[in-house]
């Protein structure tokens, strides 16, 4: 009987001693989190307008391109789903080969994805602690201006393939998906309480983009950020990550017990 109350006693020491351990990883990891968003996010950092500039530019940037549009015909609306198509490939290759892979002149990318987000942001915990943390998610406001000066060529090779209608619709479909992509990235990052967080879409394609973010798989797996249509092509869809979905509703204390 002795023996055995002492080995309850022993038994219930180190389960205390495994949760201080426990406690002080996590408090050392939030001071360490804390410093890098520190570290990451400017003094005076607005984030509204660093959502807000990016749609603006992409206003304008419709209102201009619809207003080129003449004589629009059935058959030119297919470069609206051929452009988004292309969109994806875009974003699968440059998440895997720019953002995942140091390159010379792109190193800085490199550093703000996979050294910065990729290190606060982890499977385990991919919730952006306040509005200032937008800045560690969204692109810099002005890659909206860099992806539309690498548009105007394409712009220019559409119009001489086919013709300015069809120019006009790739570069709003290439903006709208640019935007879809912030979005979309913006939300899987959210607090699952949050409203949008709670879409059915999101939950699916956030699993995605959360088993992106363990470290195992963030170079190997998952790399289309919106639709993972070139994962599967590639054969880069971590299905297992979709029995991850979180629920729609967060569990309370009671149900996550069972
Ligand atoms: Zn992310
Ligand atoms: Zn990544």
């Amino acid at each position: 009987m002795v023996a055995h109350g002492e080995n309850e006693q022993e038994a219930r020491r180190t389960e205390r001693r495994t949760e201080r351990r426990t406690e002080r990883r996590e408090e050392r990891w939030e001071e360490r989190r804390a410093e890098l968003v520190k570290k990451g996010v400017p003094a005076g950092y607005r984030p509204w307008l660093h959502l807000l500039l990016p749609s603006l530019v992409a206003l304008v940037t419709l209102v201009v391109a619809i207003g080129q549009i003449h004589d629009l015909r059935a058959v030119d609306l297919w470069t609206i789903p051929i452009t988004y198509i292309a969109g994806l490939g875009f974003e699968w290759r440059v998440h895997k080969d720019v953002l995942h892979r140091r390159l010379p002149l792109l190193s800085e990318l490199y550093e703000r994805h996979e050294r910065t987000h990729h290190v606060i942001y982890t499977a385990s915990d991919m919730t952006m602690r306040s509005q200032q943390e937008w800045m560690l998610v969204l692109m810099p406001w002005f890659a909206i201006v860099l992806i539309i000066g690498m548009l105007l060529p394409v712009v220019a090779f559409v119009t001489w393939v086919a013709n300015r209608t069809c120019a006009m619709l790739s570069l709003c479909t290439s903006v709208l998906f640019f935007l879809q992509y912030e979005w979309m990235h913006l939300a899987y990052h959210l607090p699952a309480e949050h409203p949008v967080a709670k879409l059915w879409l999101i939950r699916v394609l956030g699993a995605l983009h959360t088993s992106h973010h363990d470290p195992r798989n963030m170079k190997r797996w998952n790399f289309n950020v919106t639709i993972p249509l070139f994962d599967v092509l590639h054969g880069t869809l971590n299905r297992q990550a979709l029995r991850s979905v979180r629920p729609a509703k967060p569990q309370g204390p009671a149900e996550s017990a069972q």
